[in-house]
């Protein structure tokens, strides 16, 4: 054990997990590459979801982001300050929501927390609909609509949440059914629920089911609960955190696979966006964002510096057209990591849309998920000098591939072979 990891031990609580027997020390990064202390390279395959969306080190982002550290770093909500102003404007028109406002918060979990003020307000409700499998963070409000258990560690949460099916097939009666017999058994579940509930201010979903195992719905599943929700007036609320930006490669946001009945009331956004940076945010219309009766809800939230590094990461991503790369390399990604799945029975699945790519595993022979055998994995790879993750589920057999978005097809091919060095070392 290191020293630091003694020391990390001696501070934290019991249950903060890190990754790998031996934990990782990282110490710095330039692209798709971490270094950690004893002087190893690696291959990010997972710095996506730990928010370097982009590429470690990316000089545009460290110029903007000490270009403004040498101006001012403050936090406060009470004063303006122009990226921030700026980025609103432009995440408004990006989100596709008509009249949209912007809110920042620091986080995901906090983004979702502030729409689930607003949902609540605006409906006068409590209640709230989630998808199965679903994750959307952990404080107090965000565990109770997180309906997969192994990451919700407790709650005696004051809302009252309904689960739907619809986010993921898993093994039971949904698994065999065409894509539109899915749709039509999820739209028939949520109508029955709806029949029973009290008055649910809003549903709430990731358009791919991100810790769940990087699982998509077929396109429109959520076209069709709008149509229902309409009626019914309750709110959609899409939780873009992992989703946005590009990195499903064919939309810029998750719920345009899912736009023939407009876009969501509420969407949620965090992760990516500062390429590491603390940002999150939580964008609506008009009417709904501006039903709370409230003087601001945050200190942090669109503080100049995480704004100007935000700024300058999505003026690169679009100038780079990095959603087009998910496309591009993230489909040669699964083609490739379908191939090397061929030779390995104890890949179930290789799925995925752009650079979300989930790779299950089970026992082989059968359909039980093998969490042993993805955290095997796990440690085989980053021997080979590769860091993914890995989620999944009841039980976490999923390993998770989301690297930064300039990912190369070099850089592709070679994840891949060491990824399937990994399975082979760990089978
Ligand atoms: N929503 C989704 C879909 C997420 O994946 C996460 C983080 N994994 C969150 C919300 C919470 O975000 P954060 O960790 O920034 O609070």
């Amino acid at each position: 054990m290191s020293r630091l990891h003694e020391r990390h031990l001696a501070v934290s609580p019991d249950w903060l997990a890190l990754y790998y027997r031996n934990p990782l020390e990282l110490t710095h990064g330039r692209g798709r590459h971490v270094w950690d202390a004893d002087g190893n390279r690696y291959l990010d395959f997972f710095g996506g979801i730990l928010t370097t969306m982009t590429a470690h080190a990316l000089p545009e982002v460290t110029q903007a982001v000490t270009e403004q550290a040498g101006r001012i770093i403050h936090s406060s909500t009470l004063y303006l300050n122009r990226p921030m102003v700026e980025l609103a404007e432009r995440i408004a028109v990006l989100s596709g929501i008509p009249e949209a406002r912007v809110f920042f918060t620091t986080s995901g979990t906090e983004a979702n927390d502030t729409a689930l003020l607003l949902a609540t307000a605006y409906r006068r409700s409590n209640q709230i609909l989630a998808m199965r499998n679903s994750y959307h963070g952990r404080s107090f409000s965000t565990v109770s609509i997180t309906g997969n258990q192994a990451w919700s560690p407790t709650s005696l949460s004051p809302l009252q949440t309904l689960y739907v099916h619809g986010g993921v097939r898993g093994r039971g009666p949904y698994a065999e059914l065409s894509d539109e017999r899915f749709i039509e058994a999820c739209v028939a579940d949520l109508e029955d629920l709806l029949g029973h509930s009290r008055r649910p201010a809003a549903l709430i979903a990731e358009p791919v089911q991100g810790v769940g195992g990087f699982t998509s719905p077929p396109d429109g599943l959520f076209a069709a609960f709008r149509e229902v929700l309409d009626r019914h007036g309750v709110l959609w609320i899409s939780d873009e955190v992992q989703t946005g930006w590009g990195r499903t490669g064919d939309h810029f946001w998750g719920w345009q696979a899912h736009a023939e009945n407009g876009p969501p009331d509420i969407l949620t956004f965090a992760k990516g966006i500062g390429n590491g940076m603390s940002v999150g945010g939580v964008v609506a219309r008009a009417e709904v964002m501006n039903c709370l009766d409230a003087n601001s809800i945050s200190t942090f939230g669109g503080s100049p510096v995480t704004m100007a590094a935000s700024l300058a990461n999505l003026a690169y991503l679009l100038e780079h057209d990095l959603q087009g790369n998910a496309r591009r390399v993230g489909g040669l990604l699964i083609e490739r990591l379908r191939s090397v799945a061929a030779r390995f029975p104890a890949v179930r699945e290789v799925r995925g849309r752009g650079l979300m790519i989930g790779v299950e595993l089970v026992r082989p022979g059968t359909e039980e998920a093998d969490p042993g055998a993805a955290t095997a994995v796990l440690e085989a790879a980053r021997e080979g000098g590769l860091l993914i993750g890995k989620g999944g589920g009841h039980s976490t057999s999923v390993l998770r591939i989301a690297p930064p978005l300039t990912l190369t097809v070099a850089e592709a091919e070679e994840g891949a072979a060491i990824l399937a060095d990994a399975l082979h070392a760990a089978g």
